[in-house]
């Protein structure tokens, strides 16, 4: 038996989380929630366990406890009491709520493995997705009929604002007077994308930016991370735990080569190569691309604090040949110097992010960062 509720496993949110556990402890639940904050924070986990927490069969102080029947079916997507909404591309669904194409089920079961295995990570869909009509239309159709075995009946809809108002509209009676016994929670990371109407019918909950401090510990203690590396990453990751673990888990992408033939450019000093490939990849990296670049330059550069001193904490240690050559360009006298011209270099490139998101000039800061960079390996 699990020895302490799930709820234990979500940090940094306790003013959301004592908000539910009254609810549960006083037995008023609301028919309806909004789960609303910045990507990332344990937004879903958290309507996932409150659903689980009402249906689960063990003692009161351990729910939910993730082991029983109940919550083993809601931790595989399999319970038929969980109605769960995702934004998707068209599957071409039946009235009866079925997927019949091939390609399209294999998305659809692709997003929910995702879901269970690697949440940090974003499942790429084939084609644009939304909330949509023939899904809410099923959903209006199951709740009218009576709840299988739970004693809740629990509706998420994930990304609520990916409804258009159409969808929104067929939604709304549903909401204001859902069959008894059922909750529903919307989720969202842009609640002003919502309509009035549907917020005002929703007892609203926000999730906070997630504390620097509980992201390293998140980082530390569930994914093996150093605590140099889960300290740089927690400052970079805006206060979202997803992103985090993603830059930690981080493969072998195509941003991070990037980043890595940009760190290969400085320490070689070969500006003309690096304001010849600026020009080429002009078009190339949106807003999105440039802040995840320069998110695993701070790695890289984070990294070099800890070839010498620690290299099993080394994050690219696939790099690890560049990382010694580069460690010893850089110009200091001790080791405590890097350690601050590190933490320096990941401050600047906070603001640099900030001046992105600010619309700045995104040129301007490509050139910018390569400066900072090789500032970093002159003296
Ligand atoms: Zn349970």
């Amino acid at each position: 038996m699990q020895e302490q509720s799930l709820f234990q496993k979500i940090r940094g949110q306790s003013r959301a989380l004592k908000i539910l556990f009254q609810a549960i402890e006083n037995e008023h639940i609301a028919q309806a929630y909004l789960f609303h904050g910045i990507e990332g924070v344990g937004k879903f986990t958290t309507a996932l366990y409150f659903g689980m927490a009402l249906n689960c069969l063990a003692n009161k102080e351990f729910r939910p406890c993730g082991v029983c029947s109940s919550c083993h079916k809601f931790l595989n997507f399999e319970h038929p009491d969980l109605l769960y909404l995702f934004p998707t591309p068209n599957l071409q669904l039946t009235p009866e709520g079925e997927i019949k194409n091939d390609e399209y089920r294999k998305e659809y079961e692709g997003y929910i493995r995702n879901k269970i295995e690697t949440p940090w990570e974003d499942y790429r869909f084939s084609s644009n997705i939304m909330i949509r009509k023939e899904s809410i239309s099923w959903l209006i159709k199951r709740l009218n009929i009576s709840s299988y075995e739970a004693k809740y009946r629990i509706c998420i809809i994930e990304d609520a604002d990916l409804m258009n108002i159409e969808t929104a509209n067929a939604f709304l009676k549903t909401l204001e007077e859902p069959p008894e016994s059922t909750v529903i929670i919307l989720t969202t990371n842009n609640p002003s994308q919502l309509l009035p109407t549907i917020v005002s019918r929703c007892q609203p909950i926000h999730f906070q930016p997630v504390d620097p401090n509980v992201i390293a510990q998140i980082l530390i203690d569930d994914f093996n991370t150093s605590p140099r590396t889960a300290r740089i990453v927690s400052q970079i990751a805006d206060g979202s735990v997803k992103y985090a673990i993603h830059l930690v888990q981080g493969e072998s992408s195509k941003l991070r080569e990037r980043a890595f033939e940009i760190m290969q450019m400085a320490l070689e000093g070969n500006d003309l190569a690096y304001y010849r490939s600026l020009q080429a990849n002009l078009q190339k990296y949106n807003a999105e691309n440039l802040i995840e670049i320069i998110r695993y330059l701070c790695m890289f550069v984070g990294d070099l604090d800890l070839i010498e001193s620690a290299e099993e904490q080394v994050v690219n240690i696939d790099k690890k040949d560049f990382l010694i050559e580069a460690r010893a360009k850089i110009p200091i006298q001790n080791s405590a110097e890097l350690t601050d011209k590190v933490l320096d270099f990941v401050l600047l490139m906070q603001d640099y992010i900030r001046k992105i998101r600010g619309n700045v000039n995104l040129q301007l800061i490509q050139q910018n960062l390569y400066f900072q960079l090789n500032n970093l390996f002159r003296p």
